[in-house]
């Protein structure tokens, strides 16, 4: 049972500056990391989470405005929902922030007994707020945040697929998912005996438009194993199954290989080492911009064409 639990979720935004203060003024997330696309070095790549981005609390976002990238549709083939837990009671002074930060929300049916509220951010990406007694994990408390408020983590993604039974399928038999709830149009999965972090939402539905990747819409979702070695079994039985699977890439901050799974969502598979300390002293993540090596040599024209941003 090769994963441990989520990793992260990674999105595509607009504007770098709403991005910081949507998700460390309004979330009260930690920025555990400011480094560029390691695809794009032209665009930032943000990382969020607690205080170390311990693997399962971190959300990041590539804020694309200016580059040419156009505005994205939720739809099948993608996760269209990221959920956070929240502490039980919680919600009505999460309603009272959100709205102070100019944040529209609504309250939405509890998904399996936990009540939940639903909100957009600038680029249109949905979030939920779950609250749950379940989750036990240490949360980051930033300024103006109590512990009794604060994010816990991911609680789960939902992803939208037209037929959830190859979805089921490889999930269960490759990546040790057990379906444990269901209602009309979703089942849920879960590894490592479930509960917050642990657990995936596939929201099915034959209708549903294909997605179209753009600005407000998540890239990926990340799953977590525990060694290089565990990743490099898997990626060999994901190959086996008949799935095209990526070459092992260095993310400096752990491993990752990705692959689609059979509805269309692009998962990646992550290592949980070496961890956002690697290159910075935790008391100081976020605050420098920070390179890979093979950009170092690049850094003064990255740093001028990239845009100025406070936090
Ligand atoms: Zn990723």
């Amino acid at each position: 049972m090769p994963i441990l639990s989520l990793h992260h979720v990674t999105a595509t935004v607009d504007d770098a500056q709403d991005d910081l203060d949507f998700c460390i003024g309004g979330l009260g997330l930690r920025l555990v990391k400011k480094t560029v696309n390691f695809d794009n070095h032209h665009v930032y790549h943000f990382y969020y989470g607690d205080e170390r981005g311990t693997p399962g609390t971190v959300w990041t976002t590539f804020p694309y405005k200016g580059r040419g990238v156009r505005v994205g549709t939720k739809g099948a083939g993608q996760v269209t929902v990221t959920a956070f837990s929240v502490p039980t009671g919680s919600l009505a002074e999460w309603r009272a922030r959100l709205a102070a930060h100019g944040v529209a929300v609504t309250d939405i049916e509890s998904h399996f007994g936990e009540p939940a509220i639903s909100f957009a951010d600038r680029s249109g990406l949905t979030f939920e707020l779950i609250a749950t007694d379940r989750d036990a994990r240490a949360p980051w408390v930033a300024d103006g945040f109590e512990a009794d408020l604060a994010i816990r983590g991911l609680h789960s993604v939902g992803f939208v697929v037209r037929d959830p039974d190859r979805t089921v399928d490889l999930m269960s038999s490759l990546l040790g998912y057990d379906v444990v709830d269901q209602a009309p149009g979703r089942i849920r999965v879960a590894v490592q005996g479930g509960g917050p972090g642990k657990t995936i939402d596939i929201l099915h539905d034959r209708r549903a438009d294909l997605g179209v990747n753009g600005l407000g819409t998540v890239h990926h979702v990340a799953m977590a194993v525990a060694t290089d070695g565990e990743q490099l079994q898997l990626r060999e039985r994901l190959v086996e199954y008949g799935c095209n699977v990526t070459e092992v890439r260095d993310r400096c901050y752990f491993k990752s290989i990705y692959f689609r799974e059979p509805g269309g969502v692009l998962f990646e598979i992550a290592t949980m080492e070496p961890g956002f300390t690697v290159d910075e002293e935790i008391g100081s993540l976020g605050r420098a911009l920070k390179l890979p090596p093979w950009e170092e040599p690049q850094r003064a024209n990255i740093e001028k064409a990239l845009p100025k941003v406070s936090y």
